[in-house]
């Protein structure tokens, strides 16, 4: 883990993915199974565009035999259809989030800001001693197993922190962490992030289950992992200086996603833009949204506040973040019990794409909707 792969290395890497999945493309016998196999190519194709690593095309002459049909339309369709059955729940929920923000006065603009340089083998220790520290056997079985081989720090253009991309039919979870990021704590809690994506797809290899993306949980289980990594460096009185910053910086995330998750739920006009990303339709969106800011009137400037709203990020992230705060709060009044109930719970959503699926971790949307937990929290910091 010491030393980061050079660029040659990580295209080697590619380059053998490729040809993995190649060679189990040309012997699946399933339309299932060759969906999946595309679905791993076209995702290897995207890691290899200009978006990260600008290799071009690896992929050599079979995958043009073959062409993408892999149908990402009906992924997003899955998704659109499981918001629209949970759009009630979103939007009660987020206006309630919204309010309890308004109530406490919650101060966004705390002037903490502090985020100091983190070495990457401090960073990477530091996420490994937190995961262990749920004493949890598949937990650990999974830390062991991640090292150097699964990890891609670099820098790179996309707008992320960090990705998961999960290969399940060549077992093999590949992090990228961009490394145009300043190595500090946010560093480690979107490592902290993305393992736990990394950790529930380590959890699918047994269980043949892949479109996780199409329900709105999807954040979830990685929330938690982000959100008990800096409780759990706050806990333990690490890095006191800058551990409230990122706090900070994760409750207006919150508050962010909350607020465009209600200007969602309050809309039905949607638009495919450029990228192929849902969005509301602008102009409307952004009537909506003038209003609700003149409502809330005390965040009329809310920071980091996106113009154009798109669909899915939003409602993910904010779902994530919300139920990743009571996740919490639930680990810590029982946590042997509910690491038990916890990977039960990893598995089920997906097939069930329903919130009943993390009742056995104590999640309901009657305790949810009362706000009870994010008041404390947000009292706390
Ligand atoms: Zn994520």
């Amino acid at each position: 883990m010491e030393e980061l792969k050079t660029i040659n290395e990580i295209k080697k890497d590619m380059k053998n993915y490729y040809q993995k999945l190649n060679y189990l493309y040309s012997k699946a016998n399933t339309k299932s199974k060759r969906d999946r196999l595309l679905s791993s190519i076209s995702i290897l194709d995207h890691i290899c565009s200009e978006d990260f690593f600008s290799f071009g095309d690896l992929s050599g002459d079979w995958i043009k035999d073959i062409k993408l049909e892999y149908d990402i339309e009906n992924i997003f369709n899955m998704f659109c259809k499981n918001a629209d059955d949970n759009m009630s729940l979103i939007s009660k929920l987020s206006r309630n989030t919204i309010n309890n923000f308004k109530n406490i006065k919650y101060p966004f603009y705390k002037n903490y800001h502090i985020c100091n340089y983190l070495p990457l083998d401090r960073i990477i220790s530091l996420v490994k001693e937190f995961y262990l520290d749920f004493g949890d056997d598949n937990i650990e079985k999974f830390i062991k197993s991640f090292n150097k081989d699964n990890l891609y720090i670099e820098p790179f253009e996309a707008n992320y922190s960090g990705l998961l991309f999960p290969f399940d039919l060549i077992k093999k979870n590949i992090i990228l962490i961009n490394n145009n990021l300043p190595q500090d704590l946010y560093f480690a809690s979107s490592l902290a992030h993305e393992l736990g994506h990394a950790y529930e797809s380590y959890l699918y290899y047994k269980r043949d289950l892949f479109d996780k993306g199409s329900t709105i949980f999807s954040e979830v289980v990685s929330s938690f992992f982000e959100y008990s990594f800096l409780k759990y460096i706050k806990d333990n009185n690490l890095y006191q200086k800058e551990i409230n910053n990122e706090l900070n910086v994760f409750y207006i995330e919150l508050f962010n996603d909350a607020f465009s998750s209600n200007i969602i739920s309050s809309m039905k006009n949607r638009v495919i833009n450029d990228n192929g990303e849902i969005c509301l339709d602008d102009e409307k969106a952004m009537d909506n949204a003038e209003k609700k800011k003149e409502e809330l009137n005390y965040y009329r400037d809310l920071p980091n506040y996106q113009d154009n709203i798109r669909f899915r990020d939003p409602i993910i992230y904010y779902i994530g973040k919300i139920i990743a705060i009571s996740l919490y709060h639930n680990y810590l009044q029982d946590s042997k019990e509910f690491m038990k109930n916890f990977n039960t719970a990893l598995v089920n959503y997906p097939r069930t794409k329903s919130i009943d699926s993390f009742e056995v971790v104590g999640i309901t949307k009657e305790e949810l909707l009362s706000g009870k937990v994010l008041k404390k929290e947000l009292i706390n910091l």
